[in-house]
């Protein structure tokens, strides 16, 4: 009798695992349970669909239905799985018409994603207060946008940013409120400043150090209320300050939870229950550089773990080879980048961190268009090891595909001076002889006072 695969969740986690299970085995059954109607569609695409630059959310699948049913998947659309009782392998399910029913499975994959924070703050439930993480999320705020002239975003990480370059693209007046310093806490405060710099450039009122305390009707519009001094008139408000794993279904079941309150797993993404796996933004993660859990909710993260997860529920003993946390985003014409670890971030895990700022140009300036990359470079002081890097420049710097030369280099274990080894290419147009990430490493070894290294 072939093997019953069960997974919960259709999108980046669930789909991925799927679909590696069918390529490797066509005789495993596998019944993908999909809360909404909207299997492998990209989340990460939903601001540019609210922005105008994707006018057809069909668009955003990454794969359609019918290229998904192809591979032999089973997918069950607008089936929510409610309760899981490990030992008897059984998932209760509620169908479309709100009925119970139930799946009996050999193995399971839970792959239920996040769901967004809602801080305790007076008039969430308000109409007009909106969030963005699913393709219904998308719809409501898109119709919304359409009517609206003034929007709060409460939270300026990278998908409050997004939003605001996409509300400001949409005519509205948009103001960002962060609690934290500067905007994109994600990296260093003179980077963030940068982007809020780009922010304020477009017309966005950026107001940080600053805590939304409360939301009021008045007359149709909306009052945003906080400290200090924070009071605007809006006619939406959308809250994005972060996700939560949704972990509902693991918990009913008993496995165990891991950092900040995610599914623990292993490094072949098995729970705690017998038979049961874990992948995506519901599970933690393990982070490259620390070796320890961790929680970083990331399209690639999960892509990978679900990757993994469908091999090892057939068997493969495969490890997931851990997170570097390596994100990009663009916001106007800036584009800001992270991966591996901040200065407080590397101390707390136990370096001897040493962080040093560079400028260069992306390419040669005596050509047409050249732009600075400021850059932020974090290693150790005594072993040299690479351990972050941060970027943020023009968005035709390149940056994305940039950091990945840094992600790849702390992925292999790599000692910030051999970045300067690294055979890069090179034409005016695009680069200089040494790329700005070999001026960026060198200025941390000058600042470090190390000339050359015995290779290891
Ligand atoms: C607006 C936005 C922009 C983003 N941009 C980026 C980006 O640029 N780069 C990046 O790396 N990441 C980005 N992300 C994060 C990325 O989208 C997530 O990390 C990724 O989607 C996680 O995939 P997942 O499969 O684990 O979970 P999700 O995509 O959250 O999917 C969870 C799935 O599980 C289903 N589900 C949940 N509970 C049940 C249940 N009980 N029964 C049945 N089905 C259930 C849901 O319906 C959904 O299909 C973005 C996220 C958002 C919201």
């Amino acid at each position: 009798m072939s093997v019953r695969l069960a997974i919960v969740g259709g999108s980046d986690a669930g789909i991925e695992a799927a679909r590696r299970v069918r390529e490797i085995d066509a005789g495993t059954e596998v019944t993908v349970l999909v809360g909404d109607a909207y299997p492998n569609y990209s989340i990460c695409g939903l601001p540019y669909y609210v922005a105008g630059d994707v006018p057809d959310w069909r668009s955003l699948a990454h794969r359609s239905r019918a290229e998904l049913e192809a591979t032999g998947m089973r997918l069950w659309l607008e089936h929510r799985a409610t309760g899981l009782d490990a030992e008897a392998k059984e998932l209760r399910v509620r169908r479309p018409d709100g009925s119970a029913d139930t799946l009996n499975y050999d193995r399971l994959i839970l792959a239920t994603g996040a769901v967004p924070v809602r801080p305790p703050l007076d008039g969430l439930d308000l109409d007009g207060v909106h969030l963005l993480h699913t393709m219904d999320d998308a719809f409501v705020l898109n119709r919304a946008a359409g009517d609206a002239r003034s929007a709060v975003i409460v939270g300026a990480g990278y998908i409050g940013l997004e939003c605001a370059e996409a509300l400001t693209q949409r005519g509205l007046k948009v103001t960002v409120v962060e609690r934290l310093p500067e905007v994109l806490p994600t990296v260093d405060t003179p980077l963030g400043a940068l982007v809020r710099d780009e922010l304020v450039r477009h017309g966005v009122d950026v107001r940080t150090a600053t805590t939304v305390l409360a939301i009021s009707d008045e007359n149709g519009h909306l009052r945003v209320h906080g400290e200090p001094s924070l009071d605007v008139l809006a006619d939406l408000v959308l809250l994005s300050v972060g996700v939560q794993p949704d972990v509902s279904i693991a918990v009913d079941a008993g496995a165990g939870l891991g950092a900040r309150g995610a599914i623990a797993v292993d490094a072949t993404m098995a729970t705690s229950l017998p038979d049961v796996w874990a992948a995506g933004d519901c599970a933690e993660t393990y982070h490259a550089l620390t070796g320890t859990s961790s929680y970083l909710p990331l399209g690639t993260t999960a892509h990978k773990q679900g990757r993994i997860a469908g091999e090892n529920a057939l068997g493969a003993g495969r490890h997931f080879a851990g997170s570097l946390g390596t994100q990009v985003v663009k916001v106007f014409d800036l584009a800001a980048a992270r991966t591996g670890l901040r200065d407080d971030e590397a101390r707390a895990a136990g370096f001897d961190p040493l962080t040093v700022a560079a400028t260069a140009p992306d390419h040669k300036p005596y050509y047409p268009g050249a732009h600075d990359i400021a850059m932020r470079w974090t290693a150790d002081r005594t072993s040299g090891r690479l351990l972050g890097c941060q970027l943020v420049g023009h968005q035709s710097t390149q940056i994305a595909k940039r950091i990945d030369v840094p992600a790849t280099a702390m992925h292999a274990g790599w000692t910030i001076d051999r970045i300067s080894d690294l055979d890069l290419s090179y034409t005016p147009p695009f680069g200089s002889p040494w790329d700005a990430l070999q001026v960026g490493a060198q200025a941390w070894t000058r600042a470090n006072g190390v000339v050359t290294r015995p290779r290891p």
